[in-house]
C-alpha cells in the first residue's frame, strides 16, 4: 500500500512537472522571439533591396548628369555655332537634366524607404530583446521549479527503493505488472463489510475465502484480479 501511495505521487509529480504554467509561457515568449526574428529577416532583406536599387538609380543619375555637363560645356565652348544646333543642344541638355532629377529624386525615395524599414527594425530589435529578456526570466522559474519537484520526487525513489527491499519480489513483480491496467488502486485493503474493498462486487465464496487467509496475505481478487491485502 505504501508503494502504491508513493508510485501515485511521483506520478501526480511527474504530471505537474510537465504541465507548469510556466512552460506554456516560455513557449508563447520562444515564438515570439522566433517571430520577431524572421520579421527582422524579412526587413532587413529588403532594406538591402531597396539599397541596391538607391545605389543604382544615383549611378544612373551620375552618368545622366556627366552627359548633360558635356552637353553645357560644348554648348559654352563656342564650337557649335548654328542657332539650329545649339537649340537641338539645349533641348537634349534639357532632356537629360529633367531625366537626372528625376532618378534622384527615385534616389531620395528609396533611401527615405531604406529609413522607415531601419525604424522598423529598431522596433523589432526592441520587440525581441524584451522576449529575450522575459525568457531568460521564465526559463529561471522553470529550472528552479523544476529543481525543487525533482528533489521531491528524488525523495520518493529512494523511500519507494527501500520499501521494495522489505517486500516479496514476486508481489512487487506482480504488483507493478496489474498497475499498468488498475493505476492508483492496483493493491485495496479488504473489507468484511462492503467486500473487498474493490470496485466491483466480491462473491460470497471469495469474501469467505479471504477471510479465511491469515491478516497480512496478499491474494488477487478472482472477480477484477486486483491485489487484496487481507
Ligand atoms: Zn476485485
Amino acid at each position: 500500500m505504501e508503494l502504491q501511495e508513493i508510485d501515485t505521487q511521483t506520478e501526480q509529480l511527474l504530471h505537474k512537472r510537465s504541465n507548469f504554467e510556466v512552460r506554456q509561457k516560455l513557449a508563447a515568449v520562444r515564438a515570439e522571439q522566433q517571430s520577431c526574428q524572421n520579421q527582422l529577416d524579412g526587413v532587413g532583406m529588403q532594406r538591402v533591396e531597396i539599397l541596391t536599387r538607391q545605389k543604382r538609380l544615383e549611378d544612373e543619375a551620375a552618368i545622366v548628369r556627366n552627359k548633360a555637363d558635356t552637353g553645357d560645356n560644348r554648348l559654352y565652348s563656342g564650337e557649335i555655332t548654328a542657332i539650329r544646333d545649339l537649340q537641338a543642344m539645349q533641348d537634349e541638355i534639357a532632356g537629360l537634366r529633367s531625366r537626372q532629377s528625376l532618378l534622384e529624386e527615385q534616389a531620395i525615395e528609396a533611401l527615405l524607404e531604406a529609413e522607415g524599414l531601419d525604424k522598423q527594425s529598431q522596433t523589432l530589435v526592441q520587440q525581441k530583446n524584451a522576449a529575450d529578456e522575459l525568457q531568460t526570466v521564465l526559463k529561471a522559474e522553470l529550472d528552479a521549479a523544476e529543481s525543487e519537484i525533482d528533489e521531491q520526487i528524488a525523495a520518493l525513489v529512494a523511500k519507494r527503493s527501500q520499501i521494495n527491499s522489505l517486500v516479496e519480489d514476486a508481489t512487487v513483480a506482480d504488483y507493478e505488472r496489474l498497475r499498468e491496467t488498475f493505476g492508483p488502486s492496483t493493491a485495496v485493503r479488504f473489507d468484511p463489510v462492503s467486500g473487498c474493498g474493490c470496485p466491483q462486487d466480491m462473491p460470497a465464496v471469495e469474501v469467505a475465502r479471504v477471510k479465511r487467509c491469515d491478516a497480512g496475505t496478499v491474494l488477487n481478487c478472482s472477480e477484477c484480479g486486483r491485489l487484496v491485502l487481507r
